[in-house]
């Protein structure tokens, strides 16, 4: 049963040495103190939603966050704050928020894995991000050995990344607080699939529920949704970031490359669309690895893959835009025990 495959959503990941589930905050904390004091290797596992891990798995202990619980504090003038354990389930989350008449959370509907895990890549999806929400972020700092609660200021959050991120296995989520508007309507809708789907323009906003139940439609359409179905589709959601590259190098793109301006004067692009123009193919395969045919930039498990196989599938899509284009793609999947040099 420590087979990782079993705790992935790319069902790939070979044994761990050790595996325990902390279903309170202590436990958690209790764990991480205790491998770290025996100098043991440690891998914090949420939902496995973002990770790919080596056939040879993990020998350390992987600690599996399983604290649930929340707490509402409502104010009307800034809202509410909702204090949500690591451990609680993402998606689950965002409905029970909007089934509490909160809304700023419905662009992030779908989404698989963890609260504890949705700061540290700073998830987004169709033109909004969790760190527009959170007001802060309590955890166990493993260098300093003590509890520390982050404000959002202090959480470094950018396009798919944050402090948890780029101080790589230090801090261990212990719970995130989010401030949320109490109302049905959703924050102003900024992505243009979503507005067409909903009927409305850019900018404008529209019922809460109305936009979960689109975005849900439009993930379930690119297989981007996990559900319990035979024909789940295994994957680690977006295998590559949008790279973000200097005006320069977005100049000498083609004329209709997707080209976002960022705020530092560099340009953010499309990895799919750079992945679709270099050649790399909805369904094609490599082994038991296969790019979606519903979206070029997931890579899945067609129920044999091993992990040998994706990295190898993804080193393929990159060499091929990189030979078009001399744009490296970097995995936003967090890999352990592989890499894609
Ligand atoms: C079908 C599908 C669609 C997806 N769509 C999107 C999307 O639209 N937008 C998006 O941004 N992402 C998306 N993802 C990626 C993924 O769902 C998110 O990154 C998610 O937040 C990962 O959470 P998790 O709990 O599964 O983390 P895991 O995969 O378990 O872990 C990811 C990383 O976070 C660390 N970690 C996890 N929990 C903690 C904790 N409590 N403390 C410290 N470190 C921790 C792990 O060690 C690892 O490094 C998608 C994934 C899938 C499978």
């Amino acid at each position: 049963m420590n087979e990782l495959s079993n705790f992935t959503t790319l069902r790939v990941g070979g044994p761990a040495q050790k595996i325990v589930h902390a279903h309170s905050e202590d436990e958690l904390i209790q764990f991480v103190k205790s491998a770290d004091e025996a100098k043991e290797p440690v891998l914090i596992l949420g939902g496995g939603s973002n990770l790919l891990i080596s056939d040879a798995g993990f020998a350390g202990t992987v600690i599996r966050v399983e604290n649930k619980g929340n707490a509402l504090e409502y104010d009307a003038c800034s809202g509410g704050m909702i204090e949500v354990a690591a451990g609680e389930d993402w998606d689950k989350f965002v409905e029970l928020s909007i089934n509490q008449g909160f809304a700023d959370l419905e662009s992030l509907s779908g989404i698989p894995g963890t609260v504890g895990g949705s700061p540290i890549q700073n998830i987004g999806a169709y033109g909004h991000e969790v760190s527009e929400t959170i007001a802060r972020v309590r955890v166990y700092d493993r260098v300093g050995k003590a509890i520390k609660t982050f404000a959002a200021a202090e959480c470094n959050f950018s396009y798919r990344g944050s402090i948890f991120k780029s101080e790589k296995d230090r801090y261990v989520i212990l719970n995130v607080t989010f401030q949320l508007r109490k109302g049905d309507q959703s924050l102003p809708i900024t992505y243009a699939e979503l507005a067409k789907h909903l009927g409305v323009s850019i900018g404008d906003r529209a019922p809460v529920k109305e936009v979960r139940k689109a975005v849900l439609e439009l993930r379930a359409r690119k297989g981007m949704l996990l559900d319990s179905s035979e024909n789940q589709i295994m994957s680690a959601g977006s295998f590559f970031v949008n790279p973000i590259i200097s005006k320069a190098a977005a100049d000498k793109l083609p004329a209709d490359a997707p080209r976002w301006p960022q705020s530092d004067g560099q340009v953010k692009t499309s990895a799919a669309w750079l992945m679709e123009q270099a050649g790399v193919l909805k369904g094609e395969k490599f082994a038991g690895a296969q790019i979606s045919e519903r979206h070029v930039l997931a890579l899945t498990n067609s129920g044999t893959a091993k992990a040998d196989d994706i990295v190898k599938l993804a080193k393929v899509a990159k060499q091929r835009v990189f030979e078009k284009f001399g744009i490296e793609l970097k995995a936003e999947v967090q890999l352990i025990g592989l890499d894609l040099n």
